[in-house]
């Protein structure tokens, strides 16, 4: 916004390009030519605001629609969001303890089914703050001057003429210079307390004013779409990277974890023993192929005989390609929550270190 004193009552009278030869004072109704050097000032603005580009000063159809239908797009976001935040809560549900047995997950299993959840919520907010900027940035950025006194018409943020009243929609263009200028009340409200009247160097303020569309355009879409299709990406891969780094963590045994041999139609194999609330217990083979699936409920009183994951050491059991392998030594995964049986070959030939789980794990050295 671009002004000088009145010559007559020294009040601040802003200027528009629309009558650059003339000076209109609303305190004292006092109108006369500019003085000389303000009239020079002017020239060079005006120089300026031809030599702008128009797109510079108005909104593209998404900006505009971004400052007009901000509940649509809020409720777009977030119903967005929501949708793609499923599979996240999917996966933290893992982490809750289990429901049969009461045992709680282990702490890394919940960091790495929680973390998930709480990075792509924390992305969310991030997003949606980032945007609300954005808007209000650009809401800033095309306000028009508020009314210079009561009962006076707003002005054109670029050329400072008097903007049309309309009754309805918040963005008005101008009939001088076609910029587009936001006219809510609660927008001129803070852009008064922001705005203030350019003494000195009008062609500099007319060149940012002229090109302030332009450099915010498009930013409040881009973010907003750029992000939401990033952010789940961005938490898949790292939600696969805890999983591989915290899967490649070899713990000591837990040897607080009970697991029973039984017998399968696929061999006589491991299970994990589940102790239930109810008292019952169940044997768990894991997902190994071949295994039964799901845990196996045993009958009301069934006291299995219990091992440890280190008195596995030295068995001998049967690889995935179906060789023969004994039992070298015996580590704790938090993340798959069982125990990983390291393996050397028994018989002579190619081999790749390798290791079983001890769930679904089945014994070469019994039939
Ligand atoms: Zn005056
Ligand atoms: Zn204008």
């Amino acid at each position: 916004m671009i002004g000088t004193s009145c010559p007559r009552c020294g009040a601040r009278v802003p200027l528009s390009l629309a009558a650059p030869d003339t000076l209109r004072c609303v305190s004292c109704r006092h109108v006369g030519p500019l003085p000389g050097d303000v009239a020079d000032r002017m020239r060079l603005a005006v120089d300026v605001f031809h030599a702008a580009d128009l797109r510079g000063r108005q909104l593209t159809a998404a900006q505009r629609r971004g400052l007009t239908s901000s509940g649509l797009y809020t409720f777009l976001f977030l119903a967005t969001f929501g949708v793609l935040a499923v599979p996240f809560l999917t996966c933290a549900v893992c982490a809750l303890p289990d429901a049969q047995t009461g045992r709680a997950a282990d702490p890394m299993t919940v960091v790495a089914f929680v973390g998930p959840l709480v990075v792509f919520a924390a992305s969310g907010l991030f997003l949606f703050t980032a945007i609300g900027r954005a808007r209000r940035k650009l809401q800033l950025a095309c306000a028009a001057n508020p009314p210079a006194a009561a009962g006076e018409p707003a002005t054109c943020h670029v050329c400072g003429a008097p903007l049309p009243v309309v009754a309805h929609g918040a963005i008005v263009a101008c009939d001088f210079c076609r910029a587009d200028n936001v006219v809510s009340a609660e927008v001129l409200r803070r852009v008064h307390d922001v705005r203030h009247i350019v003494l000195d160097d009008f062609a500099a303020d007319v060149r940012s004013q002229t090109i302030a569309v332009g450099s915010t355009a498009g930013r409040v879409t881009a973010l907003a779409f750029g992000a939401a299709l990033a952010a789940p990406v961005v938490v898949l891969v790292l939600c696969a990277s805890i999983v591989v780094v915290a899967g490649g963590v070899e713990a000591p045994p837990d040897l607080t974890m009970e697991y029973v041999v039984a017998p399968t139609s696929a061999g006589t194999c491991v299970a994990e023993v589940e102790r239930r609330l109810d008292g019952t217990v169940a044997y768990d083979f894991g997902s190994a192929p071949g295994m039964p699936s799901g845990p196996q409920a045993q009958p009301r009183g069934t006291v299995p005989a219990i091992l440890r994951a280190t008195e596995l050491v030295g068995r001998v059991v049967r690889r995935p390609d179906g060789r023969a392998s004994r039992v070298t030594r015996v580590t704790y995964s938090g993340i798959i929550v069982d125990h990983q049986l390291h393996l050397e070959p028994v018989a002579t030939g190619p081999h790749a270190p390798t290791y079983v789980y001890a769930r679904g794990a089945c014994f070469a050295d019994i039939p």
